[in-house]
């Protein structure tokens, strides 16, 4: 088909195309411009004709780099630029850039399409990315939270797993020693009983008694321990003679002393109290038991025990060996045993039981040692009222 008026025909063209065309020279000035332009930006076309292209964009110092050197590479490919429109709103654009010669001059030409509504999209996806990645990172957090949990539970679960496996090696060695002392002074006794030998039997026989009392006491720290662990240690309290119990003690004690190993004891308080028997037992037992056990024959071991209006306290003072100064901060840790205990026999869990006793008593527990010259432990235990019996221990 031949056209009748090819440049009308042209014209038609440049007008009814999807993107929006604009011609201008190298000064800037708007040579040509088709409709899709004028409506993306609000103008009528004749307006636009003749003026500035600076009226269009919010910068033109792209457009102005395309004029000045338009073989860039940047120019090969689409680029993004705020349009200003008639009405001063801002239009996201997308812009293509060409370069023609006519009659000698060089005009400049770009395709211009509203991308205002792709960028949008770009924008709310944009934001939609920010709070996914907000969320994922408070997953994440949470996540990093619970595992920090788990390491702490299975860390402690270790350290338990240890603790157990430690205290049965140590306690069954600890047992071996005086089972074996049991059945060699057992077989003596026999031997010592044909010979109708009384005194050396009856030495035996209290060896005997001092043994199983030792393994008696391990049995009981291990029950103690026990019922640490599984949280049962709420106290029952009950009105006792202070003295009564202290003499079971003491009587109990003395029974361990070694050769010409003496007992002081001052200021037995004869008064009634309401406390927990056991648990005072447990620590003035292991008090009284250390110091008979780390100092050697012919020592001396003081005992004060006294009361006032609002408290017990209980001194214990031997002159044995005493605990080294650089360990002395790991006294109450459980399995503890200083560097010079190692040749007495002990499991190292009396102090760490004692100090939870008090503890949780509210009470307070402190010591002096000076290596082989002794130690004195010292406990203060705040006197309940009958009323009170409730809620000491958490
Ligand atoms: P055990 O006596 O069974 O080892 P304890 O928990 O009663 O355990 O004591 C922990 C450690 O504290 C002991 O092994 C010992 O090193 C030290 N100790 C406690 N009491 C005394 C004391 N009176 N004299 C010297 N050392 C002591």
């Amino acid at each position: 088909m031949l056209l009748k008026d090819e440049t009308a025909f042209y014209k038609v063209c440049f007008n009814s195309m999807q993107v929006g065309i604009l011609v201008f020279d190298s000064n800037k000035i708007i040579v040509m411009v088709n409709n899709p332009v004028a409506e993306i930006f609000g103008y009528n076309k004749n307006v636009l004709l003749g003026n500035n292209i600076d009226i269009l964009f919010k910068s033109s110092e792209m457009i102005e780099r395309f004029i000045e050197n338009s073989v860039f590479e940047e120019f090969k490919s689409t680029k993004e630029l705020i349009g200003i429109k008639k009405n001063k709103k801002e239009v996201f654009l997308e812009l293509s850039f060409g370069k023609m010669k006519y009659e000698g001059e060089f005009y400049y030409k770009v395709l211009i399409s509203d991308i205002s509504k792709r960028k949008q999209k770009e924008v709310k996806i944009s934001h939609l990315n920010v709070k996914l990645k907000e969320e994922v990172k408070l997953s994440n957090n949470e996540l990093n939270r619970v595992i920090d949990q788990l390491k702490i539970a299975l860390t402690k679960e270790k350290e338990l797993n240890n603790l157990k496996t430690r205290f049965i090696a140590l306690a069954s060695h600890e047992f071996k020693t005086p089972l074996s002392a049991i059945l060699s002074s057992t077989e003596l006794m026999a031997k010592y009983c044909e010979l109708q030998d009384i005194e050396k039997r009856n030495e035996h026989l209290e060896k005997v008694k001092i043994m199983i009392s030792r393994l008696t006491r391990m049995l009981d720290d291990l029950l103690t321990l026990e019922n640490i662990e599984a949280g049962n240690i709420s106290p029952k309290f009950e009105t006792f003679n202070f003295k009564e119990l202290t003499n079971e003690i003491l009587q109990n004690t003395k029974y361990l002393l070694k050769n010409n190993q003496s007992l002081e004891i001052n200021n037995i308080s004869e008064e009634n109290i309401y406390y927990d028997r056991n648990i005072m037992n447990i620590i003035l037992t292991n008090l009284l038991n250390n110091a008979v056990k780390y100092s050697e024959e012919n020592s001396n071991i003081k005992v004060e025990i006294h009361t006032n209006e609002s408290t017990i306290f209980f001194k214990v003072n031997d002159d044995g060996i005493g605990i080294p100064k650089n360990e002395q901060n790991l006294i109450f840790k459980r399995f503890f045993r200083a560097k010079n205990a190692i040749y007495y026999p002990g499991t190292g869990i009396g102090l760490n039981i004692v100090k939870g006793y008090v503890d949780s008593l509210n009470g307070k527990i402190s010591f002096k040692s000076i290596q082989n010259e002794g130690t004195v432990f010292k406990v203060q235990l705040p006197k309940i009222n009958n009323h009170e019996e409730k809620g000491i221990i958490n």
